[in-house]
Protein backbone atom coordinates (compact mmCIF):
# COMPACT_ATOMS: atom_id res chain seq x y z
CA UNK A 1 0.00 0.00 0.00
CA UNK A 2 1.72 3.02 -0.96
CA UNK A 3 2.17 5.57 1.72
CA UNK A 4 2.48 9.54 1.61
CA UNK A 5 6.24 10.76 1.33
CA UNK A 6 6.10 14.21 1.15
CA UNK A 7 8.48 16.17 3.50
CA UNK A 8 6.97 15.71 7.11
CA UNK A 9 7.36 19.77 7.13
CA UNK A 10 5.99 20.62 4.68
CA UNK A 11 2.84 18.96 5.23
CA UNK A 12 2.71 20.77 8.54
CA UNK A 13 3.70 24.10 6.59
CA UNK A 14 0.74 23.16 4.15
CA UNK A 15 -1.97 22.57 7.46
CA UNK A 16 -0.26 25.83 9.03
CA UNK A 17 0.45 24.02 12.17
CA UNK A 18 2.89 21.85 14.09
CA UNK A 19 2.13 18.01 13.63
CA UNK A 20 5.12 16.37 15.51
CA UNK A 21 6.19 14.31 12.77
CA UNK A 22 10.30 14.54 13.08
CA UNK A 23 10.26 13.74 16.66
CA UNK A 24 13.15 16.08 18.35
CA UNK A 25 13.05 18.38 15.68
CA UNK A 26 9.42 19.56 16.02
CA UNK A 27 10.54 20.99 19.81
CA UNK A 28 13.32 23.16 18.93
CA UNK A 29 14.23 25.97 16.75
CA UNK A 30 14.64 24.20 13.69
CA UNK A 31 11.20 23.43 13.27
CA UNK A 32 9.84 24.70 10.02
CA UNK A 33 6.20 25.91 11.62
CA UNK A 34 8.46 28.19 13.92
CA UNK A 35 10.81 29.49 10.75
CA UNK A 36 8.64 29.60 7.43
CA UNK A 37 4.54 29.32 8.83
CA UNK A 38 3.29 29.56 5.72
CA UNK A 39 2.00 26.88 3.02
CA UNK A 40 5.10 25.66 0.88
CA UNK A 41 5.69 26.62 -2.82
CA UNK A 42 5.73 29.36 -5.00
CA UNK A 43 2.11 30.66 -4.25
CA UNK A 44 2.55 30.19 -0.48
CA UNK A 45 2.03 33.67 0.75
CA UNK A 46 -1.27 33.90 -1.09
CA UNK A 47 -4.37 33.12 1.56
CA UNK A 48 -7.70 32.44 -0.66
CA UNK A 49 -10.25 31.85 0.81
CA UNK A 50 -11.46 27.74 1.32
CA UNK A 51 -14.68 26.85 0.66
CA UNK A 52 -16.54 25.20 3.45
CA UNK A 53 -15.65 21.65 1.60
CA UNK A 54 -11.96 23.03 1.71
CA UNK A 55 -12.12 23.18 5.36
CA UNK A 56 -13.62 19.72 6.27
CA UNK A 57 -10.72 18.19 3.67
CA UNK A 58 -7.97 20.40 5.53
CA UNK A 59 -9.37 19.13 9.03
CA UNK A 60 -9.25 15.62 7.80
CA UNK A 61 -5.68 15.77 6.25
CA UNK A 62 -4.50 16.97 9.25
CA UNK A 63 -5.97 14.28 11.56
CA UNK A 64 -4.52 11.72 8.91
CA UNK A 65 -1.32 13.08 9.01
CA UNK A 66 -0.76 13.31 11.96
CA UNK A 67 -1.67 9.88 12.86
CA UNK A 68 0.34 8.70 9.60
CA UNK A 69 -2.55 7.11 7.62
CA UNK A 70 -3.14 6.29 3.89
CA UNK A 71 -6.55 7.80 2.56
CA UNK A 72 -7.65 4.09 2.71
CA UNK A 73 -6.53 3.28 6.02
CA UNK A 74 -7.85 6.54 7.48
CA UNK A 75 -11.63 5.98 5.79
CA UNK A 76 -11.49 2.14 7.07
CA UNK A 77 -11.13 3.29 10.41
CA UNK A 78 -13.93 6.21 9.95
CA UNK A 79 -16.53 3.62 8.76
CA UNK A 80 -15.65 1.39 11.85
CA UNK A 81 -16.71 4.39 13.87
CA UNK A 82 -19.60 5.29 12.32
CA UNK A 83 -20.96 1.86 13.00
CA UNK A 84 -20.41 2.30 16.59
CA UNK A 85 -23.13 3.52 19.74
CA UNK A 86 -22.04 7.03 20.46
CA UNK A 87 -20.55 10.25 18.23
CA UNK A 88 -18.71 9.57 15.70
CA UNK A 89 -16.13 11.79 16.04
CA UNK A 90 -15.22 11.16 19.89
CA UNK A 91 -14.88 7.23 18.44
CA UNK A 92 -13.29 8.20 15.38
CA UNK A 93 -10.40 9.94 17.73
CA UNK A 94 -10.41 6.95 20.39
CA UNK A 95 -9.84 4.70 17.61
CA UNK A 96 -6.56 6.41 16.44
CA UNK A 97 -5.46 7.02 19.99
CA UNK A 98 -5.77 3.35 20.68
CA UNK A 99 -3.73 2.34 17.67
CA UNK A 100 -0.09 0.43 18.97
CA UNK A 101 1.85 2.59 17.14
CA UNK A 102 -0.07 5.89 18.66
CA UNK A 103 0.20 4.26 22.40
CA UNK A 104 4.08 3.61 21.79
CA UNK A 105 5.08 6.76 20.72
CA UNK A 106 2.64 8.15 23.61
CA UNK A 107 4.43 6.45 25.93
CA UNK A 108 7.96 8.23 25.21
CA UNK A 109 9.28 5.04 23.37
CA UNK A 110 9.58 6.96 19.84
CA UNK A 111 9.85 10.20 19.08
CA UNK A 112 7.13 10.13 16.49
CA UNK A 113 4.61 7.93 15.23
CA UNK A 114 5.96 7.01 12.37
CA UNK A 115 9.47 6.06 14.61
CA UNK A 116 6.83 4.06 16.85
CA UNK A 117 5.66 2.22 13.94
CA UNK A 118 9.09 0.89 12.86
CA UNK A 119 9.48 -0.16 16.56
CA UNK A 120 6.52 -2.42 16.50
CA UNK A 121 7.14 -3.43 12.78
CA UNK A 122 10.44 -4.62 14.16
CA UNK A 123 8.94 -6.85 16.25
CA UNK A 124 10.06 -5.25 19.78
CA UNK A 125 7.11 -4.45 21.31
CA UNK A 126 5.42 -7.03 23.72
CA UNK A 127 1.67 -6.53 24.25
CA UNK A 128 1.06 -8.55 27.65
CA UNK A 129 4.42 -10.51 27.27
CA UNK A 130 3.51 -11.43 23.36
CA UNK A 131 4.95 -9.69 20.33
CA UNK A 132 2.50 -7.95 18.57
CA UNK A 133 4.24 -6.52 15.31
CA UNK A 134 0.66 -4.69 14.31
CA UNK A 135 0.59 -1.02 14.11
CA UNK A 136 -2.89 -0.97 13.91
CA UNK A 137 -3.69 -3.15 16.48
CA UNK A 138 -5.68 -1.50 19.38
CA UNK A 139 -5.09 -1.38 23.08
CA UNK A 140 -7.57 -2.42 25.61
CA UNK A 141 -7.62 -1.58 29.65
CA UNK A 142 -5.36 -3.49 31.45
CA UNK A 143 -3.09 -4.07 28.30
CA UNK A 144 0.43 -4.40 29.14
CA UNK A 145 2.53 -2.36 26.91
CA UNK A 146 6.59 -3.11 27.17
CA UNK A 147 9.78 -3.01 24.88
CA UNK A 148 11.49 -6.21 24.82
CA UNK A 149 14.60 -6.44 26.39
CA UNK A 150 16.77 -6.25 22.96
CA UNK A 151 14.87 -3.16 22.66
CA UNK A 152 15.50 -1.33 26.22
CA UNK A 153 18.84 -0.67 25.48
CA UNK A 154 18.21 0.99 21.97
CA UNK A 155 19.90 4.49 21.71
CA UNK A 156 16.70 6.39 20.31
CA UNK A 157 14.15 4.53 22.51
CA UNK A 158 16.52 6.09 25.32
CA UNK A 159 17.01 9.71 24.06
CA UNK A 160 13.00 9.99 23.21
CA UNK A 161 12.30 9.58 26.70
CA UNK A 162 14.21 12.57 27.45
CA UNK A 163 12.13 13.98 24.60
CA UNK A 164 9.01 12.89 26.34
CA UNK A 165 9.80 14.14 29.69
CA UNK A 166 8.76 17.65 27.88
CA UNK A 167 4.94 16.86 27.01
CA UNK A 168 4.04 14.39 29.46
CA UNK A 169 1.93 11.09 28.62
CA UNK A 170 -1.95 11.13 28.35
CA UNK A 171 -3.35 10.55 31.46
CA UNK A 172 -5.46 7.32 30.64
CA UNK A 173 -1.87 5.78 30.19
CA UNK A 174 0.59 4.92 33.07
CA UNK A 175 4.25 4.75 32.71
CA UNK A 176 6.98 3.61 34.86
CA UNK A 177 9.98 4.40 33.34
CA UNK A 178 12.18 2.18 34.98
CA UNK A 179 10.78 -0.55 33.44
CA UNK A 180 9.95 1.00 30.26
CA UNK A 181 6.43 -0.22 30.67
CA UNK A 182 2.94 1.46 30.19
CA UNK A 183 -0.51 0.05 31.23
CA UNK A 184 -3.44 0.88 29.73
CA UNK A 185 -5.33 2.70 32.33
CA UNK A 186 -9.01 4.00 30.75
CA UNK A 187 -10.04 3.99 27.12
CA UNK A 188 -9.66 7.53 25.99
CA UNK A 189 -12.17 9.87 25.83
CA UNK A 190 -12.53 12.90 24.23
CA UNK A 191 -11.34 15.43 27.01
CA UNK A 192 -8.41 13.30 27.15
CA UNK A 193 -7.51 14.02 23.55
CA UNK A 194 -6.19 17.35 23.23
CA UNK A 195 -5.23 17.81 19.07
CA UNK A 196 -5.57 20.83 17.01
CA UNK A 197 -8.57 19.32 14.92
CA UNK A 198 -12.02 20.04 14.62
CA UNK A 199 -13.22 16.40 14.14
CA UNK A 200 -16.43 17.45 13.60
CA UNK A 201 -15.73 19.14 10.32
CA UNK A 202 -14.74 15.73 9.51
CA UNK A 203 -17.56 13.89 10.71
CA UNK A 204 -19.00 16.55 8.58
CA UNK A 205 -16.71 15.67 5.51
CA UNK A 206 -17.60 11.79 5.18
CA UNK A 207 -21.12 12.56 5.58
CA UNK A 208 -21.68 14.12 2.66
FE1 LIG B 1 6.21 19.72 11.61
FE2 LIG B 1 8.05 18.74 13.20
FE3 LIG B 1 8.74 19.72 10.80
FE4 LIG B 1 7.99 21.34 12.79
S1 LIG B 1 9.82 20.04 12.71
S2 LIG B 1 7.32 21.45 10.68
S3 LIG B 1 6.38 20.11 13.80
S4 LIG B 1 7.44 17.90 11.22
Amino acid sequence: MSRYIEPSCKICRREGIKLFLKGSRCYGEKCAIERRNYPPGSHGHNKNKLTEYGVQLREKQKLRRMYGLTERQFERIFVDAAQRKGKTGDTLLSFLERRLDNVVYSLGFATSRSGARQLVNHGIILVNGKKVDIPSFLVKVGNVIELKESGKGNVHVQSSFSVKEKTGIPKWLELEPAAMRGTVKALPEKSDISLPVQEQLVVELYSK
